[in-house]
């Protein structure tokens, strides 16, 4: 039988011979939104389609140009849906790469099935619809599957999803991750890492001409209800999108006002609609007509002259609008000055106010139906996806939304003229509280307070021991450390128990009542404190001291005093006060957030300020950190910033309160002597006695002259047995 040639795949072999040198190529200099206008065909099923058009999405052409910066190793895009991404980020940047710049590219999208379906539909689409990209097609039946696409040119297009075998090993020039907040494994894929860093390694080969791409809407909770922004840009630390753009140069997109001609950011969420109060709207959602009332509300408000703007108006300002980055402004000639912020990431955020597809009415519409879901099921799903997905904002919940209303913030209303060091008048004892912190900046932080009638607390001092009495370097002290030296812990007898503070008469100084010493943390902190505890018993202190710890069971008594420090199996002779920390938390927040003086209540000094405050002794961080703890539905308190000591302090000071039965006492003019007004108080000590007794003590001064350390001659080693 006389084999038949089919000779049609003579072209083809040629074409495929000569398709490695396409990579060789220069690229050809045209942008990529103008490399994806010209070779990127959009058509819906049914229709003949047209070109991808950047005046559609005018605010798309900044960051899809970004894609072929070689300052920049990545561009990040946060914005919601409805915004044409897709096609502007991910399709115009594939076709522009095909035609013009081909290197081998990588898509991941959330999990395999989402792959698929970006493959059949969007990928799919634009191969089969743009001509100059259906020419680009191998056409050979291997290098082609739902998962791949190999052009003539020889460059690979794969799309996959986050595993470490999709995003590890194999090197594109090109990646652009898809839905990031929506990935599980987005911080850790598989133990190997957040999945953008993993994506950026794969770029690296490629130097300025890598890129990976990185787009999402916001998707990670927002925990931090006093979360104020440091710049104008800066993106709340949720984690996922927001951290990755918070790490860029962080580019808003701003509208130039038709009627004044001032610029004001298309914000994401809902601020520019300027809708009732949500108190409001909870009221009246359940009865309302919600498309009526959202056909009203579907017009934004000028910050600058108020003036209303329609939703005609919408294209208009996009086609006028700029991006720009942080800590820069533009005024009504469109002149920017400030100092851009700069990164090798770009970043960009939009808002869902912008977003081409979205409608203004059907923004508004969508947030008051997730209103009436919430009023009526108390479930906040609806709520949460299109504050995530059409307004482009992360979530808070209601509940953390509803303490940051509610709450009289202490800052606000601090004290003028609350000195350090002196109990006010009102005094009915001192008190204070010590933290441990362990490591590498080993210190003891010291809060305290002055008590009144019915647990008032004020302010007195707050401060930190980082300094030993052993000599150290130089003329300094050796640094602090509870964990390994136990005369360390003699330093608070010294400080505390052995001061006394001023009080309004210059002659009559008060001690401290009670010292709430904090007793976990790393190893060897627990034994040092008992311990010291021991020897303070022994000086006949004792009935001034409480070790504290909290407890770990939720169910925990708010206070239960136990006695420790025995050997195993013997009852101990330290005691110990463990407390249940959710409990106290809820103690102090109660006082935290009384907005006028009396039981309770906290009195703060007003923080220092540059120019504002430049006498105040109080840092700002103090207050930053009673805001450092949030409570949950359940009833627990979760930490949501680093550093927590000023709202740990109180909550410690209230188990002493606690201890001492100062929340028992009903009648005030009925109280021990060491809770008597000033005049009569037990704890008072006159100036001239406290000035006698210090002149008594001898304290270990610090070397004066510099210590030059001589290196010890070398003793011959012997082994142990040669001591015996
Ligand atoms: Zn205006």
């Amino acid at each position: 039988m006389t084999p038949t040639y089919d000779r049609s795949h003579y072209p083809r072999a040629l074409s495929d011979a000569c398709s490695g040198f396409g990579a060789l190529k220069p690229p050809n200099r045209v942008s990529v939104s103008e490399g994806a206008q010209a070779n990127l065909k959009i058509a819906q099923t049914g229709s003949a389609g047209s070109n991808w058009d950047p005046k559609e999405t005018p605010y798309m052409v900044h960051p899809v140009d970004a894609l072929a910066s070689r300052q920049h190793e990545a561009v990040v895009f946060v914005g919601p849906a409805r915004t044409g991404k897709t096609a502007g980020l991910l399709l115009g940047w594939m076709s522009h790469a095909v035609v013009n710049d081909p290197g081998d590219m990588l898509f991941i999208q959330m999990s395999k099935d989402k792959a698929r379906e970006f493959s059949k539909t969007d990928v799919g689409r634009a191969l089969r619809n743009s001509p100059k990209l259906k020419a680009m097609r191998s056409g050979r039946r291997d290098d082609s599957n739902t998962f791949d696409e190999m052009f003539r040119h020889g460059m690979w297009l794969r799309i996959a999803w986050p595993t470490v075998g999709n995003v590890s090993g194999s090197t594109y020039r090109y990646v652009a991750i898809t839905d990031i907040d929506r990935m599980e494994n987005a911080e850790n894929v598989d133990g190997e890492g957040p999945l953008f860093d993993l994506a950026k390694k794969r770029t690296t080969t490629f130097l300025s001409r890598g890129m990976c791409l990185v787009e999402s809407s916001p998707g990670k909770p927002l925990e931090d209800p006093s979360w104020k922004a440091a710049t104008p840009h800066e993106a709340p630390p949720t984690g996922g999108i927001c951290n990755l753009y918070n790490r860029s140069d962080r580019h808003r997109w701003y509208w130039q006002c038709p009627d004044c001609f001032d610029h004001f950011e298309a914000a994401p969420g809902l601020g520019l609609f300027h809708l009732p109060s949500e108190a409001e709207l909870l009221e009246d959602v359940r009865t309302v007509d919600i498309p009526a009332m959202a056909a009203h509300y579907a017009r934004i408000i000028c910050p600058h002259c108020g003036s209303v703007l329609q939703p005609k108006v919408k294209s208009h300002l996009n086609a006028g609008g700029i991006w720009l980055p942080d800590n820069v402004r533009i005024n009504r000639d469109r002149e920017i000055t400030g100092t851009p912020m700069s990164s090798t990431i770009r970043g960009y955020w939009l808002g869902g106010v912008a977003a081409t597809y979205q409608p203004w009415k059907s923004l508004v519409e969508q947030y008051l139906y997730g209103l009436r879901d919430y009023a009526l099921t108390g479930s906040e799903e609806k709520l949460k996806t299109t504050t995530n997905t059409d307004q482009g904002l992360p979530y808070m919940s209601r509940h953390l939304a509803e303490t940051k209303a509610g709450q009289n913030r202490p800052a606000d209303r601090a004290e003028d003229g609350m000195v350090r060091y002196q109990a006010p008048a009102e005094t009915r004892m001192l008190q204070a509280a010590v933290d441990v912190q362990g490591g590498v900046n080993s210190r003891f932080v010291v809060q305290i307070h002055a008590v009144g009638v019915h647990q008032e607390q004020w302010l007195v001092d707050r401060f930190e021991i980082k300094l030993s009495k052993r000599p150290g370097m130089g003329q300094e002290f050796a640094p602090i450390d509870p964990a390994s030296y136990p005369e360390d812990w003699d330093v608070l007898t010294e400080k505390l128990l052995g001061a006394t503070w001023k009080t309004p008469d210059p002659n009559r100084e008060i001690k401290l009542r009670m010292l709430t010493v904090d007793t976990g943390g790393e190893d060897g902190v627990t034994h040092n404190a008992y311990a010291w505890y021991r020897r303070v018993r022994k000086a006949g202190q004792a009935h001034r001291v409480t070790l504290y710890k909290g407890a770990s069971e939720p169910k925990a008594p708010i206070i239960r005093e136990t006695m420790v420090g025995g050997r195993k199996g013997t009852k101990g002779d330290v005691p110990l006060l463990v407390c249940n920390p959710n409990l106290l938390s809820d103690m102090v927040s109660t006082g935290l957030k009384r907005g006028t003086p009396g039981p309770g209540y906290y009195h703060f000094p007003k923080a220092k300020h540059p120019t504002l405050n430049p006498d105040g002794w109080l840092p700002q961080a103090f207050y930053d950190e009673l805001d450092a703890e949030v409570r949950a539905k359940n009833g627990t308190w979760q930490q949501v910033r680093k550093r927590n000591e000023s709202f740990d302090l109180c909550r410690m000071m209230m188990a002493g309160l606690l201890r001492l039965q100062v929340d028992k006492v009903k009648d005030w003019n009925v109280v021990p002597a060491w809770l008597a007004p000033l005049d009569k108080n037990s704890e008072i000590v006159a100036r001239e006695d406290r000035q006698a007794a210090q002149a008594n003590v001898v304290i270990a001064e610090a070397p004066q002259d510099v210590r030059v350390v001589q290196p010890r001659p070398r003793r011959p080693r012997r082994h142990a047995y040669a001591q015996l």
